[in-house]
């Protein structure tokens, strides 16, 4: 008989032990799962009138391929822009679909204007915009699997700041640090948790170390029952594993795996972050770094070709409530940590 490696010979024990009716999904899910997924865009619902509530409406013509309604109660028309992002924004649809494109293909701002035909500051606002609806896509992910967890470190930003803007006060700076144990207050401390499946999740949690209550903040709730999670030895994960009822691998200091599980893919998700923020966007503000984790967990690590990428985030942007203005895009905390519930 055939050697069968570890990793297959998991998998094999796993599949036995499959009702029947799994196993058709299973064999089903892998087949299919080099053809590009079908974006299922759930158009948003008009239910009522947004200046009246009433119920009463009839369409009335498009703008900018958006449908209008009018309404029966007030006389007052409305779209179904009313509340999202494009709410009071002239540019025509294509112009969007452009700029998305560039998103996908992560160009630099100023590439991106010049090929939409916009400003720079135009482009930027749109990225947040964009980016702070694409936060709520990400608020309802749920990791599941095989979930690998790390953190990871930049250092504190102001780019972009004004300048007589007043510095948060820091603990001094002791040097780079070579551990956890040696971060200073100026690192900011991203949680993040993956599965192979390139589902992800991450925030900005803490200065510094972080403390099990840091990782909470960014990862409890987020993992769905029934998964394994994967980590290194650092020990607030074995808390976290318990307090959530999952299944922990732990993988000793300077080894690679344990059998045929290891932490590569949140090591690879860490470094294609690093990699976008430093080359494509040469560093990027504290300020809106949350926006550029869901930036590269969506263009970077989700599974999806890039043209299917284009049209999810299209539909997304279209279908989601998000009252994110121009001008209030500047106004978050200049180092967003969570807010404590
Ligand atoms: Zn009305």
């Amino acid at each position: 008989m055939q050697k069968i490696s570890n990793e297959i010979e998991i998998i094999r024990q796993l599949f036995g032990s499959l009702s029947e009716k799994d196993k058709k999904t299973f064999i089903k899910s892998i087949k299919f799962q080099d053809e590009p997924s079908k974006s299922e865009a759930i158009k948003r619902e008009i239910t009522h009138c947004p200046h009246c509530n009433s119920t009463e409406f009839s369409k009335n013509g498009k703008v900018s391929g958006f449908q209008r309604f009018i309404c029966k109660e007030c006389g007052k028309t409305f779209g179904t822009r009313n509340q999202t992002i494009f709410y009071a924004v002239k540019k025509d649809m294509e112009v969007w679909k452009q700029y998305i494109h560039c998103m996908i293909e992560k160009y630099s701002l100023r590439k991106t204007a010049e090929i939409c035909g916009i400003s720079t500051r135009t482009a930027f606002t749109w990225r947040h915009k964009i980016l702070d609806a694409l936060q709520k896509m990400q608020d309802k992910v749920r990791l599941d699997g095989v979930v690998e967890a790390d953190e990871t470190f930049l250092s504190l930003s102001f780019k972009g700041h004004h300048k007589n803007f007043n510095l948060p006060r820091l603990a001094k700076h002791r040097g780079e640090p070579a551990t956890r144990r040696g971060l200073s207050k100026e690192q900011v401390c991203i949680s993040c948790g993956v599965n192979l499946n390139g589902l992800s999740i991450s925030k900005i949690s803490n200065l510094g170390k972080p403390k099990l209550q840091d990782i909470e903040k960014v990862l409890i709730n987020k993992i769905q029952k029934d998964s394994i999670l994967v980590t290194d030895s650092f020990r607030a994960y074995l808390k976290l594993a318990k307090d959530m009822n999952l299944s922990h691998i732990r993988i000793p200091r300077n080894h690679y795996k344990i059998g045929a599980f290891n932490i590569q893919t949140i090591n690879s998700y860490h470094s294609r972050l690093k990699n976008m923020l430093i080359h494509s966007f040469k560093g990027v503000s504290t300020k809106y770094l949350n926006n550029y984790l869901v930036y590269n967990n969506f263009v970077n690590f989700a599974k999806e070709s890039r043209s299917g990428k284009e049209q999810i985030l299209l539909d997304h942007i279209i279908n989601t409530e998000c009252l994110s203005k121009s001008v209030n895009i500047a106004n978050r905390p200049a180092v967003p940590l969570p807010q404590v519930s």
